[in-house]
């Protein structure tokens, strides 16, 4: 069988849940699944270098019945060999290798090369998964906005033009149903880079206050989100944009989201201090509701 010489073509950014399509490869991925990798894929896969969210749940359709897809995950080829998930050698994007969708069924499948497949992620998941991307990304914005007086000196700037705190402490994000958990790793680069690390020890309740009114202004405004993207690869650059009054803000990101503020009725965010072997970690966890 041979291995697909480009990237997978993907429909999630644009909120598409169903994709008509051919089967490219399908070949054995270990712990009795199969990687069934097509030409187009409405499956929103998991990316091991950076697994903020998950993969979608949902069923590929066949000639031969419909199937149950376990996971789904970013794999690379370079036509000689197929890696999955974290075993992907290469950086995404690298020239000389094909950036695909792996959907993860169970052995045994009758799916087949050639094969055209109906693909289908389920619409609820998706949605709180979108639901729980969209506050994380502004509740990002929010911190960066209130923690923006707690900087000695000039530090990069976010998408509206706060110091950038998320940018320089992230250790982590993860994008969980309705929600998102963020980790801030307060170390010492940080307080080098001109960061009052220990002014947060002792005022989270203050933080989550700001945190929260900050949230709720921009909730308010209903302010329009989408999904920019330079092409329809799995590896083309895409961007999540949202048109608050305060700026356009514009944030790298693979993930999939709701098409507008007007859709949440809030979010509340949590905020806990950790340890991480001696590093102090701020945790921020939010949870999303989205109106009815
Ligand atoms: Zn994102």
């Amino acid at each position: 069988m041979t291995l697909p010489e480009r990237d997978t073509r993907v429909t999630y950014p644009d909120g598409a849940l169903g994709a008509t399509t051919r089967v490219l490869h399908v070949a054995p991925a270990g712990d009795g699944r199969v990687a069934v990798i097509t030409e187009t894929t409405s499956f929103h896969p998991v990316d091991a270098s950076w697994p903020d969210q998950p993969a979608d749940a949902g069923v590929i359709r066949f000639g031969g019945g419909e199937v149950p897809v376990r996971d789904a995950v970013v794999a690379a080829t370079d036509g000689e060999v197929l890696r999955l998930g974290a075993d992907v050698p290469v950086r995404t994007g690298t020239d000389g290798w094909a950036f695909v969708v792996a959907h993860l069924v169970d052995e045994g499948t009758a799916i087949a090369e050639g094969d055209e497949v109906e693909i289908e992620a389920d619409a609820a998941t998706r949605r709180a998964l979108s639901t729980g991307h969209t506050a994380c990304h502004l509740a990002a914005l929010a911190l960066n906005r209130v923690l923006a007086d707690r900087w000695s000196k000039p530090a990069r700037e976010d998408a509206l033009g706060s110091p950038g705190f998320d940018g320089a402490a992230i250790a982590s994000s993860r994008i969980v149903p309705n929600g998102s958990v963020d980790r801030y790793r307060l170390n010492k680069s940080l307080r080098r880079a001109g960061f009052d690390t220990a002014s947060l020890q002792g005022d989270l309740g203050t933080l989550r206050h700001a945190v929260a009114a900050q949230l709720e202004e921009w909730i308010a405004t209903g302010a329009v989100v989408r999904v920019e993207r330079d092409g329809d690869g799995l590896t083309d650059r895409r961007s999540w944009v949202c048109e608050l009054p305060d700026g356009t803000a514009r944030i790298p990101c693979g993930g999939t989201h709701l098409g507008s503020l007007g859709e949440l009725s809030r979010v509340t965010p949590e905020f806990t201090l950790t340890d991480d072997a001696g590093t102090p970690v701020l945790e921020m966890t939010n949870e999303a509701r989205i109106r009815h």
